[in-house]
């Protein structure tokens, strides 16, 4: 089996590093809720931040020790979910960050959970599949007591996949004594998955992001969209932009960007990049242009679907679109917020705009917990009459402080999981 490797985004020093980037728009938030001081606090601290050590014997025979994270930001309203990363460049800070996101993205969507994140510092690059397996299921080992459908529910996100889910949710069978498919998502469907969880976050970009463009005024047919990634998130939104009648110009990948004012046939490129090693490499049906001038292409939707910190400072001031909608976790730092604003050009954020992933996790909870699995129709329905509401409720809340969609969806966020805890009572 072949085992994708993609390089997650290092901190970098002079930029914001993730979690300063979630807690000014924390801060902000809080403020204009007037939230108390010490939930203030309670909500800003992780419950629980844990560092496991993971010793292997490698293939050949050398023991080596990899270390392994799983940060609980806030389980109030439910289990906590969230995504496993394997990458050199996990580090504490990025994974306190994505576990609060977690938190506030649940939330958003009003869904029953809490916010997770976890993750293995390795270099899957360099690991054999043997390897891999055995650094899932001693991490799952030594984090038995964190896991489980009722406490924590893991999912992929950087270079983990359903193989890696596979693992940890037969490591926790094997310890529990029964087979527990509820206590990961993200797997495959004959073993628990839903139908719909791989186009869901693309999917769920384009419900929310045609909301807006309703509320706009914006005609599909005269909207030109670019997309920065062209992975998972990227390729299915591009494709769901051209199905509602939209004109993709732009679309990149980490081989370059590629550029058609006359529109580029989505299909083509997917089975493009499919047949040759999952990249757009030399692919012809368009200019090659840098990544830095497809962020700043003229149209009217500016999809970054690929990583953090793409839109900074420097370039908010070029960019062209009318709306950002944040395909990827974090595309957009705190420094570029203001500057956008200012610009007008409307910012769908990442905690709204890519929840459709968590959301059908959710769904794939739910079915694993019944026993029951729905039809893709059904689960596209429900997914869209969730992001739909969350749609309306970030809207509203936006309008009420007059402010951003991304510091409305906090606010909501921050709100819901602040009303959950209070009715709770603090215990102790
Ligand atoms: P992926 O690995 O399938 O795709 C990533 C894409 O980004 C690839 O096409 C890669 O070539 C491209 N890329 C890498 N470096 C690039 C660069 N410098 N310039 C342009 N493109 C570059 O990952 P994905 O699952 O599509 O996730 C993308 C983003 O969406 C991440 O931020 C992820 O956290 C977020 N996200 C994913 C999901 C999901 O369900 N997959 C859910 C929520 C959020």
């Amino acid at each position: 089996m072949e085992y994708k490797y993609v390089e997650s985004a290092p901190i970098k020093a002079t930029d914001q590093d993730p979690f300063e980037s979630m807690m000014a728009r924390f801060d902000v938030a809080a403020d204009l809720l007037k939230l108390e001081p010490g939930i203030y606090q309670y909500l800003k601290t992780p419950m629980r931040q844990i560092i496991v050590a993971i010793p292997i014997q490698m293939d050949d025979g050398n023991i080596e020790v990899f270390e392994g994270y799983r940060v609980i930001h806030n389980d109030v309203r439910g289990p906590s979910k969230g995504g496993i990363r394997y990458s050199p460049h996990v580090n504490l800070s990025e994974i306190k960050a994505l576990a609060a996101w977690m938190t506030w993205k649940c939330a958003v969507v009003n869904i029953p959970f809490g916010g997770a994140k976890g993750g293995v510092k390795c270099d899957p690059k360099m690991l054999t599949m043997v390897e891999l397996e055995k650094i899932t299921r001693r991490y799952t080992a030594n984090l038995l007591e964190v896991f489980g459908p009722d406490r924590d529910v893991p999912a992929p996100d950087v270079n983990t996949n359903e193989q890696v889910m596979g693992w940890i949710m037969d490591t926790y069978s094997m310890h529990v004594r029964h087979t527990e498919t509820a206590v990961v998502t993200g797997k495959p469907t004959f073993l628990g998955g839903s139908q719909g969880r791989v186009e869901a976050t693309g999917k769920g970009v384009v419900m929310v992001t045609s909301s807006l463009m309703e509320k706009m005024g914006m005609n599909p047919k005269d909207t030109r969209i670019v997309v920065q990634g062209f992975g998972n998130v990227g390729s299915i939104a591009s494709k769901e932009f051209e199905a509602i009648g939209c004109k993709v110009i732009a679309i990149s990948d980490v081989s370059g960007a590629y550029y058609n004012a006359k529109g580029i046939d989505i299909k083509k490129a997917i089975a493009y990049r499919d047949a040759y090693g999952g990249v757009l490499e030399n692919f012809d049906a368009g200019d090659k242009i840098t990544n830095d001038e497809l962020l700043e292409l003229d149209c009217e939707v500016l999809a970054p679907c690929a990583l953090e910190d793409q839109i900074t400072s420097k370039n908010a001031g070029k960019i062209k679109a009318k709306i950002i909608a944040e395909g990827a976790n974090g595309p957009t730092t705190a420094k570029a917020d203001p500057i956008l604003a200012e610009r007008g050009i409307a910012v769908i954020p990442d905690i709204l705009c890519n929840a459709g992933g968590v959301t059908v996790s959710y769904f794939e909870w739910v079915q694993d917990r019944m026993g029951y699995f729905w039809t893709k129709d059904d689960v596209f329905n429900r997914l869209n009459r969730i992001l739909t509401e969350a749609f309306e409720a970030v809207r509203a809340t936006s309008e009420k402080y007059d402010v951003n969609m991304r510091i409305g969806a906090y606010i909501l966020a921050i709100d819901r999981v602040a009303k959950t805890l209070k009715i709770r009572g603090i215990y102790g």
